[in-house]
């Protein structure tokens, strides 16, 4: 069978929704119409894996960007994109089309587009920035000159973000 030589890479819970924070999990298992979209487009996935369960308990609450602004956070996050970057040059080298790099819509760590933060009344609040993943990754690629587009999928809305 003939390759695409298309490849996207996907943050762990796109594939998996079992590993998010407790009631943040918006499908029982991978989120469909992401995959569907892959499908259509021939896309191979690479996963990510979750920065949170580096050092998180799988059963954990939901936070903002603010809670996971921190030295261990970073560094977790670092861990995981050391291997992305890495794949990203592996593809690249051999002439596959990195397609782009998908985070999770709000999410604290994963959002590539839109997070959550804490507003001035103390609420959950969304805002048009990266997590702390999708920040210290945009950090790493800038510095390796590496160019790929970054996007949300937005599960609700069954959609990519840019
Ligand atoms: S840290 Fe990222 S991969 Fe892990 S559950 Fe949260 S959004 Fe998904």
């Amino acid at each position: 069978m003939k390759r695409s030589k298309k490849i996207i890479f996907a943050v762990h819970c796109l594939l998996n929704q079992n590993a998010r924070a407790q009631t943040v999990a918006k499908c029982p298992g991978p989120v469909k119409e992401f995959l569907k979209y892959c499908i259509k487009n021939d896309y191979g996935i690479v996963p990510i894996d979750c920065p949170q369960l580096k050092f998180e308990p799988l059963i954990r609450d939901p936070e903002t960007k603010e809670f996971y602004d921190n030295k261990t956070s970073r560094e977790a996050s670092r861990e995981v994109i050391g291997r992305v970057i890495e794949q990203i040059k592996l593809y690249q080298k051999n002439n596959y089309k990195v397609c782009g790099i998908f985070g999770v819509e709000g999410s604290p760590t994963c959002g590539a587009i839109k997070t959550h933060i804490r507003d001035e009344n103390g609420e959950s609040a969304s805002v048009k920035e990266p997590g702390i993943f999708f920040e210290e990754l945009k950090k790493v690629m800038d510095s390796a000159g590496l160019s790929v587009d970054i996007y949300d999928w937005d599960i609700q809305a069954k959609k990519m973000l840019k």
